[in-house]
């Protein structure tokens, strides 16, 4: 059976016991979009998505990840959630809560922390398995909440995610006609932006990779912030925007109706310009 079946399967037997996933579901089908244009320039979609306050709220630094018990890990996964092994390494699982139709987490079978490395060929592989879908990756510092465990993330393509034209934030587009020279492509982006800050273990980065027209597709978005001061700040001025590989694509995602409603497209402008990586 293909894997794109498979995951429907998933879907549909994992809602049938597992509430949290279910409800979430539901209110996916529902949720509000406001779109938000700059001419024919570029176009970033809200979504206001009160599942991901736990989410966007996480503490991800090393002594608040130190102290918890990892939720990819077998161990403590929730007993009610099954998967889909993937190529003897990866386990698919359903995402609780969900920002995309059929969000899926593709965690590894090890604790091994959010490095991509020659992990992209594995994301290309995917893919291959998954052309309906998109195919994601948070740096350990730009969005993943579980930074100490390697997983991707993947869901059902919109639009608005597979243009790499938005001049608000710096993307770098990858093409190829196979996973290998998408996988060179990629190695040259990586070693350029990691000769910007050698020290560190990997550039900080969001990575989207989808197939188009037969085509391997990888969007890179170099970051220089994991998130914009309005976060924790307090207050009137407060947003409570946590940019992801999702929100870096064009779809920022709002946890409070608040934020959902009052951000304008000078906010927006300014969200990017603080945690986008302009690329000279
Ligand atoms: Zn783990």
């Amino acid at each position: 059976m293909n894997l794109q079946k498979e995951i429907e399967q998933l879907f549909s037997a994992q809602r049938e016991v597992w509430k949290l996933l279910d409800d979430n579901c539901k209110q996916m089908s529902n949720i509000q979009y406001r779109s938000l244009t700059w001419g024919s320039d570029a176009e970033v979609v809200l979504q206001y998505n009160p599942s991901r306050f736990i989410s966007a709220s996480a503490k991800v630094d090393d002594n608040s990840i130190e102290e918890r018990i990892c939720f990819l890990c077998k161990e403590n996964r929730p007993s009610v959630q099954q998967g889909i092994p993937f190529m003897d390494k990866y386990i698919i699982l359903c995402n609780p809560y969900p920002i995309l139709e059929n969000h899926l987490t593709i965690a590894l079978h090890s604790h091994v922390p959010q490095l991509i490395g020659k992990k992209i060929i594995d994301m290309l592989s995917l893919v291959e398995h998954l052309p309906n879908y998109i195919v994601f990756y948070n740096g350990a510092k730009c969005g993943a909440s579980a930074p100490d465990h390697f997983h991707f993330q993947a869901g059902l393509k919109t639009n608005i995610l597979l243009s790499s034209e938005n001049s608000l934030r710096s993307c770098l587009r990858i093409e190829s006609d196979t996973k290998e020279d998408a996988e060179e492509q990629f190695g040259y982006v990586f070693d350029y932006l990691k000769s910007h800050n050698p020290d560190d273990d990997e550039p900080m980065i969001n990575i989207i990779s989808f197939m188009e027209e037969g085509k391997y597709i990888i969007h890179v978005f170099p970051r220089k912030a994991h998130r914009p001061w309005q976060y924790s700040t307090k207050g009137a001025q407060q947003l409570l925007v946590s940019p992801g590989a999702i929100d870096m694509a064009g779809m920022l995602i709002t946890p409070r109706k608040e934020d959902f409603d009052k951000i304008e497209n000078n906010d927006i402008e300014d969200i990017y310009t603080q945690v986008s990586m302009a690329i000279i």
